[in-house]
C-alpha cells in the first residue's frame, strides 16, 4: 500500500486546524500551508513544494521553513509550479518586501540558492524517483490553479486542491484506472453557495452534483479543505447530500492510502 500524510486538511487556519499540505515522503509535499507544526526538524529535508496555487493558505509555511531551518539545509528548496504560479510569488510574496528573495541567497554551502523555482506542464508525468511521478491538471479556481496525480507503484491519487468545476478531475478519474483515492475540496457550507461560487469553492449540494456524472466508484473518496467555523455544519450537509458515496472527511496527521 503507497501512503500519504495531510500535514493540513483544512481551508483556513485556525487553532489547532492546519492549511493545506499534503506530505509525499521526506523530501516531496504538495502545497505549504502547514509543514513547520507537524514536520519540525524534517522541514530541513524537503527538497520539492508542488504548489496548487498562489493563495496564501496553501504557501504560507514557505516562508517560515526556510527561515526557521536555514542552516541545517544542504539542498535548495525547489518550488515547483504553474508559470503563473511562481510569478505571484516571485512578485508578491518572497520579493524583499514582504520577505526575503531567498532565490538570491546562497545557502551556507556557499553553492546553491536557498529557493529555485521550477515550473511545472499541466498533462506530463513528472519522475519523482524511480517508483513515483506526479502530473498537474488545471483546475478552476479565482487564480490559475491546478491539481495533481501521484502516482506510486502503478496506483495513483488525485487531489484537486481548491476548485469549482471538477470537470478536468472527472475526466480523468473515469479515464485513469490507476486512480484509486480522490481527494476533493468542500469548503461552505450549502447556504453560502453565492460566496462558493464567486470564490470559485464548493459545498456539499455543489459537490455531490457534479460528482453525479463520474462513470467510476471503484475508489476512495476523500474531501478536504473545509472552513473550521463551518465544520459540523458542513459535516452534516455532506451526510445528507453524499448519496451512494461514503467520503471520509480529512483531519490534520491522518494517513491515506491508495
Ligand atoms: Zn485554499
Ligand atoms: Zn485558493
Amino acid at each position: 500500500m503507497n501512503e500519504i500524510t495531510i500535514l493540513g486538511a483544512y481551508g483556513t487556519k485556525s487553532k489547532g486546524f492546519g492549511t493545506s499540505a499534503f506530505y509525499l515522503d521526506e523530501k516531496n509535499v504538495i502545497d505549504a500551508g502547514n509543514l513547520l507544526s507537524p514536520l519540525e526538524a524534517g522541514c530541513a529535508k524537503i527538497e520539492n513544494v508542488y504548489l496548487t496555487h498562489s493563495h496564501l493558505d496553501h504557501i504560507c509555511d514557505i516562508a517560515y521553513i526556510i527561515d526557521n531551518y536555514f542552516s541545517y539545509r544542504h539542498t535548495s528548496l525547489n518550488i515547483v509550479g504553474l508559470p503563473q504560479t511562481l510569478n505571484a510569488i516571485q512578485k508578491h510574496f518572497l520579493n524583499n518586501e514582504i520577505w526575503p528573495d531567498f532565490s538570491h541567497i546562497p545557502l551556507d554551502n556557499g553553492e546553491t540558492m536557498s529557493v529555485t523555482y521550477q515550473e511545472i506542464e499541466c498533462g506530463i508525468e513528472y519522475k519523482i524517483d524511480e517508483i513515483s511521478t506526479i502530473e498537474a491538471f488545471a483546475t478552476d479556481h479565482t487564480v490559475p490553479s491546478c491539481g495533481y496525480i501521484y502516482k506510486k507503484n502503478g496506483s495513483a491519487i488525485l487531489i484537486t486542491a481548491d476548485t469549482y468545476s471538477l470537470e478536468s478531475a472527472i475526466k480523468l478519474i473515469d479515464t485513469r484506472e490507476e486512480i484509486r483515492s480522490v481527494v476533493l475540496e468542500c469548503s461552505f457550507p450549502c447556504e453560502m453557495e453565492p460566496l462558493a461560487k464567486e470564490s470559485k469553492h464548493l459545498t456539499p449540494k455543489l459537490l455531490f452534483e457534479k460528482l453525479q456524472r463520474v462513470k467510476r466508484d471503484d475508489f476512495t473518496l476523500y474531501i478536504n479543505h473545509i472552513k473550521p467555523l463551518y465544520l459540523e455544519k458542513i459535516k452534516e450537509e455532506i451526510a445528507q447530500y453524499r448519496g451512494k458515496w461514503e467520503p471520509n472527511i480529512l483531519k490534520d496527521k491522518e494517513i491515506l492510502t491508495f
